[in-house]
Formats: C-alpha cells, sequence, structure tokens
C-alpha cells in the first residue's frame, strides 16, 4: 500500500497539472467514486489550483472549491499517460488535460476517489479523526499521546487516528532503528526513547521522499517509475536474512494482523 513517501512523490510528480483544467473525463467503471458517479461529471471545465496530501490521502483542489481525493489503498495508481500509456482493463478513471491524461488504475479495487465540497469534505469521518502529520508534531506531543496507550507501539503507528500516513514498511523501519521491539506496550516505553522513535520516524519519512518511495511490490509514481527505498530496508521483507546490526536472523511475526519482521537481539520489548 502506498504510505506518506509515496503519495508524496506522486502529488509531487502530479505538480505539473496545476492551473490545468480537465477537459474531459472518462469513466470506466463507477464502484470507485463516492459519493456517487452523477456529480464526476461537473469535473469537465474545473481547473487544478492544488494540489496536496493529507496522511495517505492524494487531494486535488478544484477551481469550483470542490476537492477530489484519491485513497489508493492496496494497489492505486495515478499515472500521467505522457510518459506511459496504460490503459487497460485495470483503468477506472481517465482525465484530459490540455496537455496530458491522467489515469487511475487499481487492480485490487480497494481504491476509491472522492468529489467532496469543503463541507463534505470536513465532515467526512475518515478525514475528522485522521492523526497529526508526522511532520507536524513535535517529538515531545507524540510521546505524550503514543505513551497514554497500553496498546503495543506497531499497532499504533499504523493507527491513522494516532498518526497519519504510516503504514507496514515505515512502522517497521523506525521501530527497528529505535531498538523497539513491535509489541512493546507504549506506556512501558521510556519517554526519551519515544521521542527519539519520532526523530526516527521523520528521518525514515525524509529519506524514503528523497528516493521516490518504496517500490517492493506495485507502487509507481505518476511517471509510472518505481522508488529507491527498498534497496535501503533494514527490516521490511527481510524475514530469515540476517540483521545488519548483529547479524541475528531476524524474525517473521504478526502484530495487529500484519506482517512484521523483528530482530530479537536490537529491538527490546518493553512491558
Ligand atoms: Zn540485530
Amino acid at each position: 500500500m502506498p504510505e506518506l513517501p509515496e503519495v508524496e512523490t506522486i502529488k509531487n510528480g502530479l505538480s505539473i497539472l496545476k492551473g490545468q483544467s480537465i477537459t474531459k473525463l472518462n469513466i470506466l467503471s463507477t464502484h470507485c467514486l463516492r459519493p456517487n458517479h452523477n456529480r464526476f461529471h461537473s469535473l469537465r471545465g474545473q481547473v487544478v489550483t492544488n494540489i496536496s496530501r493529507r496522511g495517505k490521502l492524494l487531494i486535488i483542489h478544484l477551481s469550483s472549491g470542490n476537492f477530489l481525493i484519491f485513497h489508493l489503498k492496496m494497489t492505486g495508481k495515478l499515472i500521467l499517460a505522457d510518459f506511459q500509456d496504460i490503459l487497460d482493463k485495470h483503468t477506472h478513471l481517465e482525465f484530459f488535460f490540455k496537455s496530458n491524461r491522467l489515469f487511475f488504475n487499481d487492480v485490487r479495487k480497494f481504491g476509491f476517489v472522492c468529489l467532496f465540497s469543503k463541507q463534505e469534505l470536513l465532515e467526512w469521518n475518515f478525514w475528522r479523526t485522521l492523526g497529526p502529520e508526522p511532520f507536524k508534531i513535535s517529538s515531545i506531543d507524540f510521546a505524550q499521546q503514543i505513551s497514554k496507550s497500553k496498546a503495543n507501539i506497531k499497532s499504533l503507528l499504523l493507527n491513522q487516528k494516532i498518526i497519519a500516513g504510516i503504514g507496514n514498511i515505515y512502522a517497521d523501519e523506525s521501530l527497528f532503528i529505535s531498538k523497539i521491539h513491535p509489541l512493546s506496550k507504549a506506556n512501558k516505553i521510556p519517554f526519551n526513547i519515544l521521542q527519539n522513535l519520532h526523530k526516527n520516524l521523520i528521518f525514515v519519512l525524509k529519506k524514503a521522499i528523497s528516493l521516490g518511495g518504496s517500490s517492493f511490490k506495485d507502487y509507481v509514481n505518476s511517471l509510472g517509475k518505481r522508488g529507491n527505498f527498498q534497496d535501503h530496508f533494514f527490516v521490511y521483507s527481510r524475514a530469515g536474512k540476517s540483521c545488519y546490526k548483529c547479524k541475528n536472523t531476524l524474525k517473521k511475526i504478526k502484530v495487529a494482523g500484519r506482517t512484521t519482521i523483528v530482530c530479537l537481539k536490537c529491538q527490546k520489548r518493553y512491558e
């Protein structure tokens, strides 16, 4: 699933659309459209005034004051056609601009697209309950928020209501760098270690953004290009391989229903 760095990379790639108007929209399937497909016909003639990201959501701001919001979920892709013509059976939307075409493709079909007024956006439960952006919360506030909970630390990092944009990759990587076992009880982790976790999370996210995100499975950016952060994984996808720090074999466990990779020697379990 594209996480914060991947969506940020896509956002940057789509900035070319700013100031362009949607000349035509080709709706190839309607299942992904919220709240209904009828209102999407109003997109014709709308100018893209800005493109932003919130958590894992990509938001296209329109001249009407409305917002076009994409959640790519497992396999959603937004690709500019000038660079790769990928119209196929997995294409659900095709946006025409004066000098570009934008495709929304999704093999697994979990992704969705909302067309909301500002009021609807603000009332949308998913939006209202999104936690802070990792870059916009201080390490002290992060540690305070996390230390209130008895839940395990990884499930909190994955919880979009606690902090927005983190998924399996960046949770595992930041916990490894912070030497915290993913099953550690949050309220048992020392405050300074939690502050350090926030700093490492920022470090990992920024590095991933600078490398164009991670392309472990399907992810490609808006130019159809793969990211490079997967070449820098310490633990993610490395079960059974040796830890780069201590040479111990990395173990695969389940946390919050998600496959999790841990070094039992490097990562301390607080409980
Ligand atoms: Zn180790």
